[in-house]
């Protein structure tokens, strides 16, 4: 049968294999995209799952301000980054998909279980601007709860100052509801990780409001230069 790509939208001929029996709704993408998708083995870092080092410079300069763990589905490499740019600024929330059932698959094997999840919300203006969260998306097959609140940006005059960019409050959480989560296992979803700072924020607030613990999982993560 022919599919349509959802990354390149080339037509090509989808073989008839085992994988498409198993999955009543194969994801249509074509053998080139698939080949450039190359999963993370989450080897690595014991906090942030980076390749190649048992902990990593990030996670070591961090280490101490909570017990979260976090792990990633690809490396956000140039490929990756096109395709969740496509997803998060021109709105092809269609592709959702590549990532969504593979991300629930990563935080099953790696987490197991967890009581609640939550996506890390955008700022209201960002939102405002954008039209979704595209962690949202990302979180089709999770159930997520609106747990988080988040700050507005920083005013300029904020930002400016020392003490405005120490804040970085940009990274300021809030919980909607600590009752909600007292004593929960919660899982975070994001679309990528970077430094960690958002996550991190995140998980914080959460466990300061009385959540037991506090996982992530990600689409894609930048590397790290010297880890
Ligand atoms: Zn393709
Ligand atoms: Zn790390």
């Amino acid at each position: 049968m022919r599919s349509c790509c959802l990354i390149c939208q080339q037509s090509w001929r989808q073989e008839a294999d085992w994988l498409n029996v198993f999955y009543a709704r194969p994801i249509p993408l074509c053998t080139i995209c698939t080949s450039q998708l190359k999963p993370l083995d989450n080897k690595g870092c014991r906090v942030c799952g980076h390749p190649g080092v048992d902990f990593c410079s990030d996670c070591r300069q961090r280490s101490g301000s909570s017990e979260f763990t976090q792990r990633s589905l690809y490396p956000y490499n140039p490929f990756v980054k096109d395709v969740l740019t496509a997803f998060k600024y021109r709105g092809d929330a269609k592709l959702a998909e590549v990532f969504s059932r593979e991300l629930y698959l990563l935080a099953v094997s790696n987490f197991q279980k967890w009581d609640l999840a939550a996506c890390i919300p955008l700022t209201k203006e960002r939102l405002r601007v954008r039209g979704f969260n595209q962690a949202e998306l990302l979180a089709e097959h999770f159930t997520p709860a609106p747990l988080l609140e988040r700050t507005s940006p920083p005013s300029k005059q904020s930002k400016s100052s020392a003490a405005g960019r120490r804040l970085n409050t940009e990274h300021i959480f809030s919980c909607s509801d600590s009752k909600q989560i007292k004593g929960k296992r919660i899982l975070l979803i994001d679309d990528i990780y970077t430094t960690g700072a958002t996550l991190h924020a995140a998980s914080e607030a959460l466990i300061q409001d009385g959540a037991s613990s506090v996982k992530g999982v990600t689409a894609a993560r930048a590397l790290l230069k010297n880890s």
